[in-house]
């Protein structure tokens, strides 16, 4: 991993770093590109606001590792509260939600964050609409593929996540590329040990194009997470030869990057979901998205120093 990103990551867990972000008022305006809001009512905004463009959106609450079980109720009240007002606003149909099982209490208590994804999920369904697991550090992703499982015995339409990072990830595209599975490929955000991730961007887009053919030709509905307008192209393509109509599976990017080509990909009739983080906690996500791009983190230092 380039030792720049390294240190992006390991910043994402400092609090006086988070601090001065917090507080600097032009980094302030950096967040708001990449987060909806602190708000549900900014998260419904920007659903509206997307579905206004012919976009979909993944509402993510933002939090992660939580430390406790009161804090993972109030993610599951926020998720609660998020779902009920996308239906009494009719924008169901243009919304899911997209859930950390970390944030939700995996790590204080396996059981417990399934049963909090289970009362999600039933939401869900209630508000008519969908969720997906999100897939976080590769140590927790055999826990998050069982959780998966357990809660697609239920709702099967609940959406898997896997990282083409990953050396593993092909087997586990293979094991999901069945009909009616809803799987999303993304490259992968986290700092991973050589052992069990490819080190070289070329490594980890030749594994994307391979698992994005596995989808294709399988049984489900492929959701394709990439902004690398390359292997956007080449999913395209892909999609075409194996026959796939438009609708049968959809480009998904994160919120504030790429817009234009968001909007690009929809007036040509692709679906597209934009992914949607908001929520008090946005710190270790926004260092991610700092960390994925030089150019992103030069311009939020300008901003940081700016006070
Ligand atoms: P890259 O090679 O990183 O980027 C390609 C090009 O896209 C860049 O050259 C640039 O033009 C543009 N770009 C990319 N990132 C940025 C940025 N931050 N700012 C501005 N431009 C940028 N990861 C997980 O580990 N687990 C998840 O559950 C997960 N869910 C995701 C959901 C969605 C909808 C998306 C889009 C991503 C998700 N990710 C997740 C993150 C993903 O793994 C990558 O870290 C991220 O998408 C960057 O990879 P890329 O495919 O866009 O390609």
């Amino acid at each position: 991993m380039h030792p720049l990103r390294s240190l992006i990551l390991a910043a994402a867990g400092n609090e006086t770093i988070q601090h001065a972000v917090a507080t600097a008022p032009l980094a302030r305006s950096v967040v708001q590109r990449f987060v909806a809001g602190v708000t549900t009512d900014a998260a419904v905004r920007a659903v509206r606001g997307l579905a206004d463009d012919g976009l979909h959106a993944s509402l993510d609450y933002l939090g992660e590792d939580t430390g406790d079980a009161a804090a993972a109720e109030r993610i599951v009240q926020a998720y609660l509260n998020v779902l009920d007002r996308l239906h009494a606003e009719g924008l169901a149909g243009w919304a899911e939600v997209s859930v950390k099982l970390s944030a939700v209490g995996l790590r204080l208590d396996p059981v417990l964050a399934l049963n909090n994804a289970y009362r999600i999920c039933a939401a869900a369904e209630q508000c008519g609409t969908t969720v997906t697991i999100d897939m976080e550090d590769h140590t927790t992703t055999d826990a998050t593929l069982s959780a998966l499982a357990e809660l697609r015995r239920t709702w099967p339409w609940v959406g898997a996540v896997l990282q083409s990072y990953l050396r593993r990830t092909e087997n586990d595209v293979a094991a999901l590329a069945v009909p009616g599975s809803r799987v999303r490929l993304c490259k992968g955000a986290y700092a991973e040990p050589p052992e069990v991730a490819f080190e070289g961007r070329h490594d980890v887009d030749l594994s994307y194009v391979r698992c994005a053919n596995a989808l294709l030709e399988g049984g489900g509905y492929p959701m394709f997470a990439t902004h690398d307008p390359r292997l956007v192209s080449v999913v395209a393509e892909r999609a075409r030869w194996f026959g796939r109509k438009r609708g049968g599976y959809e480009f998904q990017m994160l919120y504030g990057i790429r817009p234009d080509e968001q909007r690009k990909l929809a007036e040509e009739g692709e679906t597209v979901r934009v992914y949607v983080p908001y929520g008090e906690q946005w710190y270790g996500y926004l260092m991610r998205r700092l960390a994925e791009r030089p150019a992103n983190l030069a311009f939020f230092l300008r901003a940081l120093v700016s006070r």
